[in-house]
C-alpha cells in the first residue's frame, strides 16, 4: 500500500474531524475514528486508552533481544481550538480545528497504516508507537476545571496527563507534528522551531460596592485597579529583557459590571510567556507585585493563583538530522525551513521534551492565521501524502540519529521543575510513590 493508495481514506477521515471539531479531554467522536482506523489497519495489534480520550498503539520491536534498542512515539494532538470567529467553527462550542490538529491525526495514521501493510517497522532502527493525545490548547479552562474536581483529570494539558498515567514510560524520543500557518512558496515543511513556555495567572482585585452616582465615595474601585494593573505591565515592558520573547496578554474573561454600581470585583486573567524558564520565574514575581501593589495603591487587595502553562520546548537538534536527510532524498517537497529562532507560540510539546528528547516536524499546506478566522488546509496532497512519505523515511532511520548519551528524565522530576515555580495541581504526585503501577492499571487495552 502506496501513501497515495491510502490519500482517499486518510483525506475523508481529516475532512471529518475538520468538520466535527471537539475541546480538549472530549475529543470522543475523534477517539473512536482514530481508533476504527488503527483497528482497520493494524494487523491486530492493540489500541490502549489513557485519560479521558487519549489513544497508543505500538509496532511489535523489529530486536526485541537487543537491549540497546529504543523506542519513539509519533505524538498527535486529537482536540481543536476555539475560535468562534471562524465561519467553520461549532455554533455551540466555538471549536475548530483552526490549529490543524486534525491534520497531525492524518499524518500519522497514514504512516502507521503504511508500516504496517508494507512492514517496513522491520527495516527500522528504532521500534516505534503512536500516540494521540487529548488536550493541546490551553482552553476551556473552567470546564477543565470541573473535570479535575470531579477527578477525571489532574493537568489541563494532555501530555502532562498522559506522562503521569506513564504512556511514556517505555519511550526514549518522540516526534511531535505541527501545522505551520501562512502560505509558503511551495511544498514546505520546518525543523528546530523553539517554543516559548508560558504560566496563566489569574488576579482578583477586591474592592467595595457602593451607588456610583449618589456615592462614589464609600465605594473602592476593583475596575480601577484592574486599568492601573493593566497600565503597569505594560510599563513595565521596558525592563524586559528583549531576548527570550516574554508576552503577556491580560484580559477580563468575564464581568459583573454594570455602570451605576462601584465595581467591587474584577479578575484579570493574563499568561506571561517566555522561552527562558528562569527569567519566566522572574517576570512572573514582577507581575504579583505590580498587582498588588496597585490593588493597595487603590485601597483594595488582590488574591493571585498561578497555574503552570507549559514548559518551554527546545528541539532536540541531533534527531532533527534525520528530517535533514530524509528532505534531500525527496522530490516532492521543495523547501525546508531550519532553525529560524524561537517562537513565542507554547505547547505541551515542551514539558514532553522535558521527558524525553523530542523533536517537532511542521509542514506547510495550509492558509491563513493559526488559531485565526481564514485557517484552511489548501494543498491535502502535500500534507496527507508527501509529508507522511518524509516522516516515514526519517523514522527508519531515527535510531542513528538519537543523542549519546540519551538524557532521560522522570515525571518525578517533571513535577519538582514545575513545583520550583509554581504550586503543582494537586493529585500530580499522587502518581508517584508505591503506587507507580497504578498508572499503568489504569491503561486499558481493546482489540
Ligand atoms: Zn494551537
Ligand atoms: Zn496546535
Amino acid at each position: 500500500m502506496t501513501f497515495d493508495r491510502l490519500f482517499p481514506e486518510v483525506h475523508d477521515l481529516v475532512t471529518g474531524l475538520w468538520e466535527h471539531p471537539e475541546l480538549g479531554y472530549a475529543e470522543h467522536r475523534t477517539a473512536r475514528v482514530v481508533e476504527e482506523f488503527l483497528l482497520r489497519h493494524g494487523d491486530g495489534l492493540p489500541v490502549e486508552h489513557f485519560s479521558t480520550t487519549g489513544l497508543k498503539v505500538s509496532l511489535p520491536s523489529a530486536a526485541p533481544a537487543d537491549p540497546q534498542r529504543r523506542r519513539l512515539a509519533v505524538v498527535a494532538e486529537l482536540d481543536a481550538v476555539i475560535s468562534p470567529a471562524h465561519p467553520d467553527a461549532d455554533p455551540a462550542t466555538g471549536a475548530v480545528h483552526a490549529c490543524g490538529h486534525h491534520t497531525q491525526v492524518g499524518i500519522a495514521l497514514a504512516v502507521f497504516a503504511h508500516l504496517v501493510a508494507t512492514e517496513a517497522w522491520r527495516q527500522a532502527d528504532i521500534d516505534l508507537s503512536f500516540v494521540f493525545v487529548p488536550a493541546e490548547e490551553f482552553v476551556d479552562l473552567a470546564h477543565r476545571a470541573e473535570l479535575r474536581e470531579r477527578g477525571e483529570i489532574t493537568w489541563f494539558g494532555g501530555k502532562p496527563e498522559a506522562m503521569m498515567l506513564g504512556v511514556f514510560d517505555d519511550i526514549d524520543a518522540a516526534v511531535c507534528l505541527h501545522a505551520i500557518g501562512g502560505r509558503q512558496d511551495g511544498p514546505t515543511i520546518e525543523i528546530d522551531c523553539d517554543l516559548a513556555g508560558f504560566l496563566y495567572k489569574t488576579v482578583e482585585f477586591e474592592g467595595t460596592a457602593s451607588h456610583a452616582g449618589l456615592d462614589p465615595f464609600s465605594g473602592t474601585n476593583a475596575y480601577s485597579m484592574a486599568t492601573l494593573f493593566t497600565t503597569a505591565l505594560g510599563l513595565g515592558r521596558q525592563q524586559l529583557r528583549e531576548d527570550v520573547l516574554v508576552r503577556m496578554n491580560p484580559v477580563i474573561p468575564a464581568s459583573e459590571m454594570t455602570t451605576n454600581v462601584v465595581p467591587h470585583r474584577v479578575t484579570v486573567g493574563t499568561d506571561v510567556r517566555s522561552t527562558d524558564l528562569d527569567y519566566l520565574g522572574e517576570v512572573a514575581a514582577r507581575v504579583d507585585r505590580a498587582a498588588h501593589g496597585c490593588a493597595a495603591a487603590l485601597g483594595g487587595t488582590a488574591h493571585i493563583t498561578t497555574e503552570m502553562g507549559y514548559l518551554p520546548f527546545v528541539q532536540d537538534r541531533t534527531m532533527s538530522g534525520a528530517f535533514r536527510d530524509a528532505f534531500a532524498e525527496d522530490d516532492a517537497i521543495t523547501t525546508l525551513i531550519e532553525d529560524r529562532g524561537a517562537i513565542a507560540a507554547a505547547g505541551d510539546a515542551g514539558d514532553l521534551s522535558f521527558l524525553v528528547p523530542t523533536v517537532q516536524l511542521s509542514y506547510g499546506g495550509f492558509d491563513g492565521t493559526i488559531h485565526g478566522r481564514d485557517f484552511s488546509m489548501i494543498d491535502p496532497e502535500h500534507v496527507l501524502i508527501a509529508v507522511p512519505r518524509l516522516l516515514e523515511r526519517a523514522l527508519l532511520v531515527m535510531g542513528r540519529h538519537l543523542p549519546d548519551p540519551l538524557p532521560r528524565r522522570s515525571y518525578a522530576q517533571y513535577v519538582d521543575a514545575l513545583d520550583a515555580i509554581t504550586p503543582v495541581p494537586a493529585g500530580a504526585r499522587a502518581a508517584l510513590g508505591p503506587v507507580e503501577s497504578g498508572a499503568a492499571a489504569r491503561t486499558q487495552e481493546t482489540r
